[in-house]
């Protein structure tokens, strides 16, 4: 029985592994995604058949309930929603986490300073992940202020717990028969530091703070997989942390900021406020005046931002490129990487409208040869596409990479107001001469679109 669990989950781990790799292209992306799952329902089975498993039908019917939560939350979600959840099930595995470790710390004998000191990781990791995935979700939802929580004596307090917890987990490994009452403390330090990570960092940064967290809830599980020595728990762990550091890490470039920037600094709202007398003249367009400029257009970029999310405007556009394309208008979509509310969040609308992965571009690929464009169509897309960031030296967002919009010969900008998007700044993209405001809802403007292109 022994030697099947141990193959079962070496075989996991390679599906796992192999699961990640595919992911890394969209064309693989659902095979990767499939095969993830297959070594997941794999790793289940061996873990039942594990002799230290007391009571198989608890076990179902924990499962079972799980299993219709899980269903329910992943068919109800909408897609603008999706970051928030992401944030609550990377706070349940870490949450998991904690609830291992408690449960090994109050069962069984700890003798080695490594088992000691690997416990006392899992629940210190676990812990500050649940909590500050509450956070991330409450700021994310808006049920907490999305802009940076800060209080006196904030930092003081901040480091007193973390040198309490350095302290009670080095005791730990010196001494692994101490009492369960420094774990009681741990715990307590844990779920309270994980607030306070959070709470000073502003809205703007939630996507980073997400990603980082969900790196937190894999080494968590993988420190967990020490305590319970569970191999397969160790390598998944593993494989979790890193993939959540490089994305971290990437989206940091994305947003031109250093970690310790985003962790340490805050990139406020407040600090993100506008500039007073910046604003000009705009203009604004019908889409039946539109109609003539994109009629004519041999190229065409689109930039799908986030209200195209909360508009459910994606078929309605696959609709319109279709007609460019009848049109003999070359038609390419370029997604910056922080656009949305996610990571991913724009390419999978896309591609549930059936949008082809061969006609996205890459933002370095595209600024170069801005110039050529004829028509920029910018869809619910703010600070992604905002000069401020290349122009204006004091805005908040200065040196953040964006696709350079601007210097399209034309920009169709489609929103329903002048206001500023989610880092609250406003965008001189607006009143740019090139530039015209197509105001509405996008899935309305994108359908009168549709009507003047069938029309002629
Ligand atoms: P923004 O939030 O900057 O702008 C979205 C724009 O969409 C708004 O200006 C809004 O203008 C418009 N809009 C909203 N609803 C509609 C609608 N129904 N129809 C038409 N327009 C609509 O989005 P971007 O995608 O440009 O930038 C993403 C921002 O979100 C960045 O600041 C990023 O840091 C942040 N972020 C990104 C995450 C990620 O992982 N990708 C996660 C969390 C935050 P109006 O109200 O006038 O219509």
């Amino acid at each position: 029985m022994k030697f099947f669990i141990e193959s079962a989950y070496f075989l996991a781990s390679i599906l796992f592994i192999l699961g990640l790799k595919k992911l890394g292209s969209p064309d693989s992306a659902k095979r990767g995604n499939l095969l993830s799952a297959c070594g997941m329902l794999l790793a289940v089975v061996a873990t039942l058949a594990h002799e230290e498993i007391v009571s198989i039908p608890s076990i179902c019917i924990a499962m079972f309930v799980g299993s219709l939560i899980g269903i329910y939350m992943a068919q109800k979600v909408a897609m603008t929603a999706m970051p928030e959840m992401v944030a609550l099930l990377n706070g349940l595995g870490g949450l998991s986490s904690l609830c291992v470790g408690t449960a090994f710390v109050w069962s069984r004998s700890i003798v080695t300073p490594l088992d000691s000191l690997t416990l006392a990781l899992s629940i210190f990791i676990g812990g500050i992940t649940f909590t500050g995935s509450v956070v991330a979700w409450g700021k994310l939802k808006g049920v907490l202020p999305t802009k940076s929580i800060v209080f006196f004596a904030q930092k003081t307090l901040t480091s007193l717990l973390l040198f309490a917890s350095a302290f009670v987990m080095t005791f730990l490994a010196i001494d692994p028969a101490a009492g369960s009452y420094f774990y009681a403390c741990l715990i307590g330090f844990c779920l309270v530091l994980g607030l306070l990570f959070v709470f000073p960092i502003g809205g703007a940064d939630m996507p980073v703070v997400i990603s980082l967290l969900n790196s937190y809830s894999g080494l968590a599980a993988s420190a967990s997989g020490f305590v319970i020595q569970n191999s397969l728990l160790i390598i998944s762990g593993a494989l979790v942390g890193t993939s959540g550091i490089i994305l971290t890490s990437i989206m940091c470039k994305a947003m031109n900021r250093s970690l310790s920037h985003v962790l340490f600094s805050g990139f406020s709202l407040k600090s993100a406020s506008k500039k007073a007398g910046e604003k000009g003249s705009y203009k604004s367009m019908q889409p039946d005046d539109a109609y003539y400029l994109l009629e004519s257009a041999k190229t065409i970029l689109v930039v799908p931002g986030y209200g195209l999310a909360v508009a459910q405007a994606q078929h309605s556009l696959k609709e319109l490129s279709a007609l460019f394309e009848e049109n003999g208008s070359d038609v390419r979509y370029a997604i910056h990487p922080v656009a949305g509310r996610m990571p991913g969040h724009m390419n999978v609308l896309l591609a549930e409208a059936g949008i082809s992965y061969d006609a996205l571009v890459e933002m370095d690929e595209i600024n170069p040869t801005m110039e050529q464009v004829d028509v920029c169509i910018v869809i619910g897309a703010n600070d992604v596409v905002n000069p401020s960031a290349k122009e204006d030296t004091s805005s908040p967002i200065y040196g953040m990479p964006v696709i350079e919009t601007h210097r399209a010969k034309n920009v169709l900008i489609l929103k329903r107001s002048m206001g500023s998007g989610f880092s609250g700044i406003e965008n001189p993209l607006f009143f740019k001469s090139n530039a015209a405001m197509l105001f509405g809802d996008a899935k309305k403007t994108l359908q009168s679109l549709v009507t003047s292109m069938k029309n002629g």
